[in-house]
């Protein structure tokens, strides 16, 4: 099937095509790696009066910096896997990418189409929420920095306004003391993750006693989800909590109404949060001690 006829327009500046984005409103849409878009269009589900192409925008690529790391939205799967920076900063993205569709998906598409496009099983949106990033979106009349939280609505819908342009992802650097993983249940590699888990853990200097956790959820909602801090909170102060783990896991499940699909059923869904959770934690704790 083709795609309904559209305008095509290429700017060479985000603040070119942030400029068209006031200029034609919701007829308009960003097209970025277009792995998610181009299908849309082409199955009519999408039919814009005009798509705004951002690929001949220069990607300077990610830089580290006071703390943070931050990728411009053009910033393609496949680079994160390559750059050296993103490898030290945030290993927990480079692991969840690792997943992400196959080479042809990873090469063209974005960090930023990625968040924007919101799919619920999405990876990025799991190691961005549990990493605590937030995204910058720019309007002409300026700019906002919304915590990636706060981006993620319902499926396939976010907190962009008419009119912003997603232009970078920020990602807080994590200190020597902490271990990260990212786990996740597919059928076949390269299918969208059936559940998939995200997990954070800091230690104290002493190296035995957690400082912080996090755990964010692909595959178990409308939207990549966060898991109930007071839960993961828990494990604050504990010396090395191994024991608690899976408990905590399925602690964590009892929270979520997984949906019941095609791919998997909801009681399978929970299962797989149950032991999936207490693996990252597991692992995420290891790695935090070496
Ligand atoms: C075979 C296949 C397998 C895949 N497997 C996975 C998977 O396992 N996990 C996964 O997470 N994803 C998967 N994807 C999706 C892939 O990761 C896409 O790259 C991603 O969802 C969209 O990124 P994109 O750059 O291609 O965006 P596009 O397709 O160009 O755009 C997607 C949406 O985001 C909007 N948009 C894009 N950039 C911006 C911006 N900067 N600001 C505002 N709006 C913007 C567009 O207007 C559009 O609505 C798969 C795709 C395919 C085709």
């Amino acid at each position: 099937m083709a795609s309904a006829p559209f305008e095509y327009l290429a700017p060479s500046t985000f603040a070119e095509a942030i400029e068209a984005l006031g200029e034609y409103g919701d007829a308009a849409v960003i097209l970025a790696g277009g792995q998610s878009l181009v299908p849309m269009l082409n199955l009519r589900l999408v039919q814009p009066g005009i798509v705004i192409d951002i690929n001949g925008v220069p990607n300077d690529g990610p830089v580290a910096n006071g703390g943070w790391l931050t990728l411009p939205a053009l910033t393609r799967h496949a680079e994160i896997l390559s750059d050296p920076l993103v490898a030290v900063a945030a290993p927990m993205l480079v692991d969840a990418v690792h997943h992400v569709g196959n080479v042809r998906v990873r090469n063209r598409g974005t960090v930023g189409g990625s968040l924007a496009h919101a799919d619920p099983t999405s990876e990025i949106g799991a190691a961005a929420l549990c990493l605590g990033g937030e995204v910058v979106l720019t309007a002409a009349s300026g700019s906002r920095t919304v915590p990636v939280d706060d981006l993620f609505v319902s499926y396939l819908t976010t907190s962009i306004a008419p009119g912003e342009l997603l232009t970078e992802l920020r990602l807080p650097a994590l200190n020597g003391r902490s271990g990260v993983s990212f786990v996740e249940m597919v059928r076949r590699t390269s299918d969208f993750a059936i559940v998939a888990v995200a997990a954070l853990v800091e230690l104290e200097a002493d190296a035995s006693t957690v400082k912080r956790a996090s755990v964010a959820l692909s595959g178990v909602s409308d939207r990549p989800r966060l898991a109930d801090s007071s839960l993961t909170d828990e494990l604050i102060g504990q010396e090395l909590p191994y024991a608690r783990l899976r408990s905590l896991g399925a602690e964590i499940a009892a929270r979520f109404e997984p949906p019941d699909d095609v791919h998997a059923s909801a009681s399978y869904r929970l299962r797989l949060i149950e032991v999936l959770t207490a693996r990252a934690l597991q692992q995420a704790m290891d790695r935090a001690r070496s």
